[in-house]
């Protein structure tokens, strides 16, 4: 039987015999200096299997790959050569830590599954307005106070109880070692200047108006956002990016930059005194020039910052300052970005968000989606948003098996296969998913028909979509 992989390979030659894979059959592991970083040889011969890579992350893909073949082959298989490598560096997937909190144990069930459909990527939303997920030993109240909300409703569900959580230092330590060991670096996202509230929860001066505010219970876009026109919020930032660039040892740090509203920007003494002391002639320069000098500090730590699409509005960054992740519009300045020789990672909202349900996003759709369409970018990733994920088997039930559609498009690029072939594959790699505890929607489900994908689509956004959303949402 020959093998359904995800993602494809890049080649694979079939040289006329057949294997059995007892558990117990010899690999060889040998160095091939030729091979780029993370490419791999895997030769499956007269029950033997010989592996060539030219770094730990190559060998480890050739074993992801046997694995995969044991578990559709059921221990026989043709004998064959695969010459393999990705075309993307960075292949990602996002788990949102803020509105719902799951804990190291559920991660790492995620993370296994990732490393084994070879992304390489794990970006950790780790603070919102709704809860700051890291332990920082310097700002205690981050957590202590930031951390908790005493009720959640998002998408007007009442959940009646209060949310808390966060990462101590030891268990973030324990994530990253653990993604390393399946050559998987951990991306930590501090998002600022917006999506603040629960750090100024913690500590009202790092916002403009020095109210007092608790994390927020619903979904939305805020006003609470970081002063940056006060020094002592500025350098509460670095602080707080001092300890997340000891304990990540990664290149890329997400700063965030989406989503932020101007409103007490435009009210604010500081902020409009540091806008004329740079001569800036509105706020979005002002969000440009403050992720400018927050990526200008990383990179002095020797770290590349990553931002949101919004922060390209000012322009005032440039390809050297930072990778752009784009997830909504602003196709042009992602477009001329790019073309300025910038990076960009792909998450475009309509294919790669997977918090939202099959009926908006079915699984064809995903694999449809082609990030190649406009330039080559430097990564895809997979988002995750908990707002409307209230249990870990949904939250996993929505990931899987859409997040496969980026992992193969960021290692086999665009088009691989037909979505037919693509889909007979997932089927084919559904028990390994279950192996590792990991639940998915039935099959029936994942590609509905235009009359459920109404159905289902409307359902969620009943409660979702308020006014009050709306309203934000064009406001910004
Ligand atoms: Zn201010």
């Amino acid at each position: 039987m020959r093998p359904f992989l995800i993602p494809l390979p890049r080649d694979v030659r079939y040289t006329g015999g057949t294997s059995v894979l007892r558990d117990e059959c010899p690999v060889t592991v040998s160095d091939a200096p030729e091979l780029p970083d993370e490419a791999y040889t895997l030769r499956i011969e007269n029950g033997e299997v010989k592996i060539a890579a030219s770094s730990e992350a190559g060998a480890f893909y050739a074993r992801m790959t046997l694995e995969q073949i044991r578990a559709v082959c059921g221990g026989r298989c043709d004998d064959l050569v695969i010459s393999d490598a990705p075309v993307l560096p960075y292949r990602g997937f996002l788990i949102d830590s803020c509105r719902h909190f799951y804990g190291t144990d559920e991660l790492k069930r995620l993370i296994d599954a990732a490393a084994r459909f070879k992304l390489n990527k794990f970006h950790w939303h780790l603070t919102d307005d709704q809860g700051w997920r890291i332990e920082i030993e310097r700002y205690p109240l981050l957590t202590q106070v930031g951390a908790y909300r005493s009720n959640s409703r998002f998408g007007g569900v009442d959940e009646g109880t209060p949310h808390a959580g966060f990462f101590t230092k030891e268990q973030i330590g324990e994530i990253v070692a653990y993604c390393a060991e399946r050559c998987i670096e951990v991306i930590p996202e501090i998002d600022m200047p917006g999506h603040f509230t629960a750090a100024v929860a913690a500590y009202p001066f790092l916002g403009c108006t020095g109210e007092t505010v608790e994390p927020q219970q619903e979904e939305g876009i805020f006003p609470n956002v970081l002063c940056v026109g006060n020094d002592k919020a500025v350098s509460f930032v670095k602080d707080v990016l001092d300890e997340i660039c000891e304990l990540f040892p990664g290149r890329y740090i997400h700063i965030g930059g989406d989503e932020t509203p101007r409103a007490h920007w435009r009210s604010c003494e500081k902020c409009t005194a540091e806008m004329n002391r740079l001569g800036l002639s509105d706020h979005d320069a002002l969000q440009g020039v403050f992720i400018r000098g927050i990526a200008s500090y990383l990179q002095q730590k020797g770290k590349t910052a990553i931002t949101w699409n919004e922060s390209l509005r000012g322009n005032c960054l440039s390809p050297q300052d930072v990778i752009v992740q784009r997830w909504m519009d602003r196709k042009k300045l992602c477009r001329d970005f790019a073309q300025a020789g910038g990076r960009l990672i792909e998450s475009d909202f309509y294919h790669y968000y997977f918090d939202y349900p099959c009926g908006m996003t079915p699984l064809h759709k995903a694999f449809a989606f082609d990030p190649f369409r406009a330039q080559t970018p430097f990564g895809v990733e997979g988002a995750l948003w908990t707002e409307y994920v209230r249990t870990f088997d949904d939250l996993c039930e929505k990931l899987f098996p859409r997040l496969f559609a980026v992992a193969e498009r960021g290692w086999s690029g665009f088009p691989s296969r037909s979505g037919r072939d693509f889909r007979a594959a997932v089927l084919a790699l559904l028990p390994t998913l279950q192996r590792l505890q990991i639940p998915t929607l039935p099959p029936s489900r994942w590609d509905p028909g235009a009359v459920a994908r109404l159905r289902e689509t409307k359902v969620f956004f009943k409660g979702v979509l308020t006014p009050e959303l709306l309203r934000q949402a064009r406001g910004l």
